[in-house]
């Protein structure tokens, strides 16, 4: 869809996500030439991490597969026209999930006993229709989902026997902390030994282990998710900065207020800002009903455009509490701004994670809570 002229929104609310489909391509090629030989799912749960699936489908259409958690998001992808793998990575969640994923299907992932009896009535029920693939998950550390290394063959050969051709599954709980390498050994290791001498494709990476441990884990099935929408897997910046990731989504606004404050004024709920010396604040349309993190602290950054626009724009700080629908933000030393100027909130100027980290959170939080009244406009 073609970018539609300023004009034609002119008379909303300014806030939009831009979302970037060429960042996708790029982003999907640096994991290809990072881990050459391995297939990739692109991960897209949460609506795409708050993307949305449809704009996804077009920016990574290259990619292997797609794996997310809800049939409902499958059922769009096969809508949207996607004929490839879809992996559900949570699998089923009940027994009549089994059709509804096999008529759209899906690739499982198996973590539990019922899903295995779910399975393995499907495998009997024998009908004409293709039994879905299994990601078998072991847990090997992060004790969320899978099976215990000690049960995990008994399972490989239940379904086995039910004639489920079956890639061994597992997750890492630490390879975002570029110096808890030896734990995220110890998982791949353990995960190597449980499931050798059994015959099936591995899949182990998330966007961590595919920046950071590349040269050491092999899998024929990688699972990026963060680093397609171009931020960091450990929250910091500074961590992706040279691996030339492009950000896959522009929070964008407008600033719709300015107001002068008096040394001795303060601004917003709270008056959390207090200012000694007269300074010019710019109301900017976006707050946390749109997604933007209440937490935020004085000082958080802010990207404002420049006199030529957003290319030529810089840094300010926000000053006073996050509201509903609002931010304010100091622009005493840019006297250009004024209603209607350009605001970035994150995005192709200002990284997502500078401003998820003094609010105490990661990226990944931002980007899925973008909420449903911010329009999204493709390029
Ligand atoms: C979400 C998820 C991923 C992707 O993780 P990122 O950190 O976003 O790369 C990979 N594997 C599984 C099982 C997941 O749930």
């Amino acid at each position: 869809m073609p970018l539609k002229h300023e004009s034609e929104y002119f008379l909303s609310r300014p806030i939009y996500a831009h979302i970037h489909t060429d960042a996708f391509a790029h982003n999907l090629e640096r994991v290809r030439q990072l881990v050459p030989g391995s297939k990739v799912w692109a991960v897209v749960k949460a609506n795409a991490y708050g993307h949305g699936l449809e704009a996804a489908l077009k920016g990574m259409a290259s990619a292997d597969g797609f794996a997310l958690l809800d049939l409902a998001e499958a059922e769009i992808l096969r809508q949207q026209g996607w004929k490839g793998p879809i992996l559900l990575l949570e699998g089923l969640f009940s027994q009549e999930d089994v059709f509804l994923a096999q008529d759209l299907q899906c690739d499982c992932v198996v973590h539990d006993h019922n899903q295995v009896d779910w399975l393995e009535n499907l495998s009997e029920a024998n009908t004409s229709h293709t039994l879905p693939k299994v990601f078998l998950k072991m847990n090997t550390g992060m004790n969320r989902l899978g099976f215990k290394p000690e049960e995990y063959r008994e399972v490989y050969h239940r379904l086995h026997s039910a004639k489920y051709q079956i890639t061994h599954m597992t997750h890492f709980a630490n390879a975002d902390y570029l110096d808890r390498t030896p734990n995220v050994d110890q998982q791949a290791e353990l995960f190597h030994q449980c499931t050798e001498g059994l015959s099936g494709d591995k899949s182990l990476s998330n966007s961590a282990a595919i920046l950071w441990h590349h040269h050491v884990i092999y899998s024929d099935w990688v699972r990026p998710g963060i680093m397609l929408y171009g931020a960091s897997p450990s929250g910091r910046y500074e961590d992706i900065q040279a691996t030339q990731l492009q950000p896959a989504m522009s929070l964008r606004s407008e600033v719709i207020g300015i107001q002068h404050l008096n040394a001795g004024d303060s601004v917003g709920y709270g008056s959390r800002y207090r200012t000694d010396v007269p300074i010019r604040i710019a109301v900017v349309a976006c707050g946390y009903a749109d997604g933007y993190p209440r937490h935020a602290p004085d000082g958080t950054p802010i990207w404002v455009a420049g006199p030529k626009g957003l290319e030529d724009g810089k840094i300010c700080l926000m000053t006073g509490q996050v509201s509903m629908d609002m931010i304010t933000v100091d622009v005493t030393d840019m006297p250009h701004v004024q209603v209607g100027t350009p605001v970035e909130l994150w995005g192709q100027y200002l990284p997502v994670d500078q401003v998820a980290q003094p609010a105490g959170t990661i990226g990944y939080e931002l980007l899925c809570a973008v909420a449903p009244r911010v329009k999204k406009r493709q390029s």
